[in-house]
């Protein structure tokens, strides 16, 4: 396990060597970089996992990506869009529940420009002055990006989906390119955003090649924050017949994750709790240490389908969590409300 030892100390793998990691399971057991993960993980975070609250403001997009569910060719996809009063009074009400972070994720949806953005920002981080907002609002200038900032946006979620530029161009129409995702990866870093970034597992085209890629791209830009979870198809896009990603193999990258950057703040995803049933107590005995519930308003959530089967809970919506708390210490994990920066 000499490169697990080279991680620990910081050094980047090449390609070969991740597809070493990545692929071969008799020298590098899943289970033994599970437990090599969660090691890690401790020795920074302990046993806390960190409560994030999810709000899916509109569904309404520009783009158009194969795999997505609410891309703008699926005419049959529900669009909505919360009133910025409508995203003030979830936070509010998650506020008074404890939540100490709001992810605000959406479609690239034009409606939100920086004038409406920005006062809405402003507007929740003094009603909410304990909170940090983390957004999720796919590609924007770095002018827009800066905007936002100084709103007061503290976090940016924008997976990089994949960072072998062939596989990009065949998950997205040509008018999206991995230079453009890269460019607002670092422009987001440079202004001090903590920055997430992540792929989904198992999409069509990947292979070990394009997730060796994803680590060594991974390692280079450093994010704060990795969010992955498995492909899951949605029946309404061009990849409605492809298969699902695979479970264990979310799990092995998390680890392989959590071992490159240790620090690294990592989700137990949605898409992970969707594809097995306690995806979530899998993705912390993998590495993980955050969980996203959904506090999107009831009408609207539904409506949010970037996949089938979408894991919707009465647990998670914000107004008893408790079961899904109770879950989490029996596996020996503490859900934490705090704000979990970066450590
Ligand atoms: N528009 C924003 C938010 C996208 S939704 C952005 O571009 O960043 C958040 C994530 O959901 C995406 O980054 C993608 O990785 C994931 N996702 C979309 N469709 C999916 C699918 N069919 N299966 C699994 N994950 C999916």
């Amino acid at each position: 396990m000499k490169e697990i030892e080279r991680l620990a100390s910081g050094e980047r793998l090449s390609l070969e060597e991740w597809r070493a990691l990545i692929a071969d399971e008799e020298s590098y057991p899943t289970a033994v970089l599970g437990e090599m993960a969660v090691s890690v993980r401790d020795a920074i975070y302990g046993r806390r996992v960190f409560i994030r609250g999810l709000i899916e403001f509109t569904s309404y997009c520009r783009n158009d990506c194969y795999y997505c569910g609410i891309r703008r060719s699926n005419g049959r996809a529900e669009r909505y869009r919360m009133t910025p009063e409508a995203i003030l009074d979830t936070c509010a009400l998650g506020y008074a529940r404890g939540f100490r972070t709001f992810v605000l994720q959406g479609g690239e949806d034009p409606y939100w420009s920086d004038d409406i953005l920005s006062p809405l920002i402003m507007r929740i981080k003094e009603s909410c002055p304990e909170a940090a907002v983390t957004l999720s609002l796919g590609e924007r200038s770095d002018e827009s990006y800066q905007r936002l900032r100084e709103a007061g946006a503290d976090r940016y979620l924008l997976r990089h989906e994949t960072a072998d530029s062939v596989h990009y161009g065949r998950l997205h129409p040509s008018s999206m390119s991995l230079d453009n995702r890269k460019r607002c990866l670092r422009t987001l870093k440079r202004l001090g955003y903590q920055t997430g970034a992540g792929m989904m597992i198992g999409s069509p085209f990947s292979s070990v090649d394009t997730l060796a890629a994803d680590m060594a791209f991974l390692q280079e830009l450093s994010p704060e924050m990795v969010g992955m979870g498995p492909f899951i198809p949605h029946h309404d896009t061009p990849f409605r017949d492809e298969r699902r990603g695979s479970v264990a193999l979310t799990l092995r990258m998390i680890s392989l994750v959590r071992l490159a950057l240790p620090h690294a703040l990592i989700p137990a995803t949605t898409a992970l709790a969707t594809a097995s049933e306690d995806g979530h107590i899998l993705g912390f005995n993998a590495g993980a240490n955050v969980v996203m519930p959904n506090i999107t308003p009831e009408r609207e959530r539904e409506k949010y389908s970037l996949y089938d089967g979408k894991k919707i809970t009465g647990d998670e919506d914000g107004s008893d969590l408790c079961p899904l708390f109770e879950g989490f210490r029996i596996a020996g994990y503490e859900a934490s409300m705090e704000r979990g920066d970066y450590l």
